[in-house]
């Protein structure tokens, strides 16, 4: 094909596809637009998960009738005048792409009232065309509505996720900005029904129990403002740290309840996130989070936020100063404001309570193995385990091993007819409870549940809630009994018999969470990957210390899986040495 300048309509197109990815960005960008146009209170309409409508309006400043037309055009924006206004950036928008990439692929109708003006204007545009624009009686404000988008774009639409997954970034994202934003009022609705809306009295404390429900709010820590600035350093930017944290002991399976603003803009920045979590460093439990919701304000000058078309990332001029900023503000005030308490039960190798380990070994007692569903029958300590009956189905994998010890509070020692074993106690028992759990379904027989003597009520955010709703059933599969309890709360009636002790919570969300991002055990199911989820979180913990008995008991039932090598996510269970590796590395040989 030769050489040829694309038509506007489809260089918008292209352009659009940048901005508007899915139906969370067009909400993202209506927003933005509100908020940067002063509004009180903004309310967000969706339908069928944002796919068929959403509306925004918004009570804010509203445009001029004779700029209404203008402001769907590309590069249009009231916001920057020059370059150098980019510098000293003070609102959300700039780029003046948005309104022109969501016209260029659904259709839009904005109804629009300035401040200074008696009449409202009315304009439709549909696929980037202007089908209507008219005079109207309508309310300070602007309300934006978008229908059927991506109907130009087939390829966009087969890509777009189910409505619960959409649902689910819109109201992250709304209860994201309703926390930035607490003198705004947010309301989310779906379908006619209010999911979300905080009260906009602007208290953060407040907005944070909007979203996170009261209980969790209660062990939310505001950050301490009164830092002692690095005085010597006048060349450093003026940075400042603020928002709450979770106590260490609230904390959740994955890094997303981590949220970080700049300048009042929501950012992805995997560098502060990390920021957060080592300001935790050695206070939480290894793969577990806290939640944050930080506020970082620094001089515009600063950061450049021209670096994204979604305006998601940001570059700093200092990026380690900002970065030590928000550990040390975060360090500062989970260390101050909550007493430290060590991770129950766990050993580190080299620290003092190292020496305690033997003491401690000794008091485990019998009733823990049976706790964690081992069978201690005919077994005294140091005595080899008894020779396991050979059926034809079960053909071993494993050697019989015996027992040497425990290392780290982690690792089982052992010894097999080739040489040395080393197995990982948390991974090892998962294996043997995914195991179990699948054998009981394949013979069909439902999986063990257990119901609570009291249902319990589960605070959830607004996205958790859609999770929920799209997975009853899975759920049931494996034994949680819930329902959807009002807008913000699940009851959780019934709990997997496996982890019946856990805390209800706890359960519930970790389940939720693996079904959002957890990995899939390859090839498997829905129901399947609970299942993992269900064994990883009764499994024997790392950190804990093992009788003699009970590592037996693990090895054993160990040896009688089919895959005993790997965990149900393929990881190593064991680590094996030869007895000739060893020989080598002794110079025997
Ligand atoms: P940008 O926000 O980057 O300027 P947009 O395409 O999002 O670009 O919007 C274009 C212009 O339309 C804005 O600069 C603003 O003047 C106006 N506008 C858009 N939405 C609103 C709104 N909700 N209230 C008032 N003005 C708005
Ligand atoms: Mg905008």
């Amino acid at each position: 094909m030769p050489i040829r300048i694309l038509p506007d309509t489809i260089a918008s197109q292209i352009a659009a596809g940048e901005v508007v990815e899915r139906p969370a960005s067009v909400v993202k960008e209506l927003v933005e637009n509100a908020l940067d146009a002063g509004a009180a209170n903004i309310v967000i309409s969706i339908e069928s998960g944002g796919k068929r409508l959403i509306r925004v309006a918004d009570d804010g400043a509203g445009i001029p009738s004779s700029e209404v037309g203008l402001a769907f055009h590309r590069h249009a924006t009231s916001k920057i005048a020059s370059i150098e206004d980019l510098s000293r950036i003070q609102t959300l928008g700039f780029r003046g792409e948005a309104l022109a990439s969501i016209a260029a692929v659904s259709h839009v109708m904005m109804v629009t009232r300035y401040e200074d003006e008696q009449a409202g204007t009315r304009i439709r545009i549909e696929g980037g065309r202007q089908v209507g624009l008219d005079s109207i009686g309508a309310p300070q404000g602007t309300i934006v509505t978008v229908e059927h988008l991506f109907f130009n774009v087939p390829a966009r639409l087969k890509f777009l996720k189910t409505e619960s997954t959409e649902r689910r970034h819109i109201a992250a994202l709304i209860t994201r900005h309703a926390m930035a934003y607490p003198a705004v009022r947010f309301t989310l609705e779906h379908e006619g029904q209010v999911v979300f809306r905080s009260s906009g009295n602007g208290s953060l404390r407040d907005a944070l129990t909007d979203v996170y429900g009261a209980e969790s709010a209660e062990f939310l820590l505001p950050i301490l403002e009164d830092l002692p600035s690095d005085e010597s350093r006048d060349d450093l930017p003026p940075i400042s740290v603020s928002g709450y944290v979770s106590m260490p002991s609230l904390h959740r399976a994955g890094r997303d309840q981590m949220t970080i603003f700049i300048n009042g803009r929501w950012v992805q920045d995997s560098q502060l996130t990390y920021a957060v979590t080592q300001a935790y460093h050695t206070l939480l439990p290894s793969g577990r989070y806290p939640i944050a919701v930080i506020m970082v304000s620094l001089p515009p000058e600063d950061v450049d936020v021209n670096v994204h078309p979604t305006k998601a990332e940001v570059r700093f001029r200092r990026a380690d100063a900002v970065f030590t900023a928000v550990q040390r503000a975060v360090r500062h005030t989970v260390i101050g404001q909550t007493p430290v308490a060590p991770l129950s039960e766990s050993v580190f190798w080299g620290s003092p309570d190292w020496e305690a380990r033997r003491e401690r070994l000794a008091r485990v007692s019998r009733d823990h193995a049976s706790q964690l569903g081992m069978d201690l029958s005919e077994m005294a300590p140091g005595q080899r385990p008894r020779q396991r009956p050979q059926s034809a189905e079960a053909a071993p994998t494993l050697p019989m091993l015996r027992v040497v010890g425990q290392v780290g509070a982690m690792y089982i020692v052992a010894e097999g007819p080739n040489g040395l074993y080393l197995i990982d106690q948390h991974a090892a028992h998962e294996r043997i409870l995914y195991e179990q759990f699948m054998a009981q379904q394949e013979q069909g027989h439902a999986l063990p549940s257990q119901e609570l003597l009291e249902a319990a009520v589960v605070e959830l955010l607004p996205e958790e809630i859609a999770l929920l709703e799209e997975n009853l059933a899975h759920l049931e599969a494996v034994g949680f009994i819930v329902e959807v309890f009002g807008r913000q709360a699940a009851l959780v009636r019934a709990l997997p018999a496996l982890v019946a002790e856990t805390d209800p919570a706890e359960a519930l969300r970790a389940a939720l969470n693996e079904i959002s991002v957890g990995e899939k055990p390859s090839g498997a199911t829905a129901e399947e990957q609970l299942i993992a989820r269900v064994c990883k979180q009764a499994a024997i913990k790392a950190g804990q210390i093992l009788s003699f008995e009970e590592m037996q008991a693990l090895t054993r039932q160990l040896e009688s899986c089919g895959s005993p090598r790997t965990c149900p996510h393929g990881r190593p269970t064991m680590l094996t040495i030869t007895a000739e590796q060893l020989a080598r590395q002794f110079g025997r040989v």
